[in-house]
């Protein structure tokens, strides 16, 4: 892998603790492997509580003298770590292909995304303005400013190893913040590469530490714990969302949640059909169908149900399975041989349910976590797919007569993510739009990340929203000044 890169210092071997590349105390290293072959490609510090809580000590030491610069000059330092990264976008995404799996063009776009947080939130950084309120009484004179929350501590997952870090530690840097991040324990790499830049880009000793370690849950106990902890974001399963708000209870700790989703996307009667096969393929088989905004339930209404089923097949029958280093791939690895078990999960119960594949329906002739992309009709509300997020390349095809029973369906679940709506009647778009409880509504495209928008999700989703000018509040505090002249 050394080989492929540029800048192969990029690919690291230590962790970045309190502004120092650091081994563990206790010698304990672990391995990261590349899913498409199982291969070794680093080792590791497997870090400890201890390690945590000196990077957490670190991080307060560089917070006060960091939120005491001004918003400009935090505004450029993240401006040359923006800059770092697009320069190194080529190594960076190798490295997150070879530890996540994803095609190497689906890497690159992710680098720029994660980036563009970075460039979006320093440009923010000079923004964070108070505001002034009129006195209650003839003496008052009363504003209200907002200030760094202190230390934020982030838990980040496999699935976008470069931008959920991004859309959290950009916003909490810009601030005047400083954070501690444990990724995945899969996907490591593409933080410590993030570091390595930021180090270079000028970030001071301690504001950013990456934590390594295998231990999930005692570093997520270290952050709910630490008293110096202030803030607590995560991006994962609902599952782990509610243990750690529970855990983040007894400091009564400032929380943002991006958990898991389980999309709708409905495709009208009356919508332009290749186009809505193109969104779903991507909505859909993006990252392998490991995204939270992944299309998890595909709704066609009844009067274009097979004319949409016939095309979607033809459309997956052209995606290409392969090692995501492999020009041409479109469909990489799943992360863990556990992900492909789900899918296989899902799709068993869709079959005893009544569902009938359309295509793909087995793992995949390369073995491993390779899975065929998967199409499967007749699905139905009692299926495991429409409660669970499956996380993998598996769509199933629910059929339905109009507005009013697709809205139902499509709030018929705990989450409240991603949805997308094809149609093509401004009054059905709009009227479906405002039904759907969901915090992001795609129309007419199956895309809708980017940083200039607000992120998050609504019921068992999440807290708190990532992007956009909102994105700074989860890092601030409002504080109302009342004086008396
Ligand atoms: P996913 O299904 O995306 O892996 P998880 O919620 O299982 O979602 O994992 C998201 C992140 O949370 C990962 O980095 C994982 O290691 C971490 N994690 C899992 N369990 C815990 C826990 N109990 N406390 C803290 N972090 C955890």
């Amino acid at each position: 892998l050394k080989s492929m890169l540029q800048r192969p210092d990029l690919l690291c071997d230590a962790a970045f603790l309190g502004g120092a590349w650091e081994q563990a105390d206790s010698g304990k290293t672990f391995d990261v492997t590349n899913p498409a072959h199982g291969d070794v490609i680093a080792t590791l510090p497997d870090l400890s509580r201890a390690e945590v809580a000196r990077a957490i000590n670190a991080a307060q030491k560089a917070q006060k003298p960091w939120a005491a610069k001004t918003g400009k000059e935090r505004a450029q330092i993240l401006r040359k770590w923006y800059d770092l990264m697009m320069a190194h976008q080529e190594d960076l995404a190798i490295i997150m292909t070879a530890e996540q799996g994803k095609p190497l063009a689906e890497s690159r776009g992710e680098i720029a995304y994660g980036a563009s947080y970075v460039e979006w939130f320093g440009e923010e950084a000079k923004r964070i303005y108070g505001e002034t309120i009129p006195g209650h009484q003839a003496d008052k004179r009363l504003s209200v400013i907002k200030q760094p929350i202190g230390v934020a501590a982030g838990i980040t997952p496999w699935n976008f190893p470069n931008a959920m870090i991004a859309r959290k530690v950009a916003p909490a840097l810009a601030v005047g913040c400083a954070f501690v991040v444990r990724p995945s324990e899969l996907t490591p790499l593409s933080a410590l590469a993030m570091a390595k830049l930021a180090e270079e880009a000028g970030v001071p000793a301690g504001l950013f530490s990456v934590i390594t370690s295998t231990a999930a849950s005692d570093v997520g106990k270290e952050f709910c714990e630490n008293p110096t902890v202030r803030k607590l974001t995560f991006t994962g399963s609902t599952q782990v969302g509610r243990i750690l708000l529970k855990q983040a209870a007894d400091q009564v700790m400032k929380c943002s949640m991006e958990l898991g989703g389980n999309a709708p996307f409905i495709v009208f009667d009356d919508a332009d059909l290749d186009a809505a096969v193109d969104g779903a393929i991507t909505c859909k088989f993006r990252n392998n169908g490991q995204t939270c905004v992944c299309a998890n339930r595909i709704y066609v209404q009844a009067g274009v149900y097979d004319a949409f089923a016939e095309k979607l097949k033809v459309a997956v029958e052209k995606l290409t399975v392969g090692d995501g280093l492999n020009e041409g791939t479109t469909l990489g690895p799943l992360i863990a041989p556990a992900a492909v078990d789900k899918v296989q999960d899902h799709l068993n119960d869709a079959l005893q349910k009544g569902g009938q594949i359309l295509t793909g329906g087995k793992p995949h002739a390369l073995g491993g976590q390779f899975f065929e992309p998967t199409v499967v009709t007749h699905a139905t509300q009692d299926m495991k797919v429409s409660t669970e997020e499956t996380f993998g390349p598996f769509a199933p095809l629910f059929k339905f007569a109009d507005e009013d029973d697709v809205i139902a369906k499509a709030n018929d679940t705990i989450f409240g993510l991603a949805s997308y709506i094809y149609a093509k009647d401004i009054s059905r778009v709009t009227k479906v739009a405002e039904a759907l409880e969901y915090g992001i509504v795609g129309v007419n495209t199956g895309i809708i990340s980017t940083e200039v928008a607000p992120f998050g999700g609504v019921k068992q989703s999440g807290l708190g929203r990532e992007g956009s000018s909102h994105g700074v509040e989860d890092y601030l505090e409002l504080k109302y000044i009342c004086m008396s002249i």
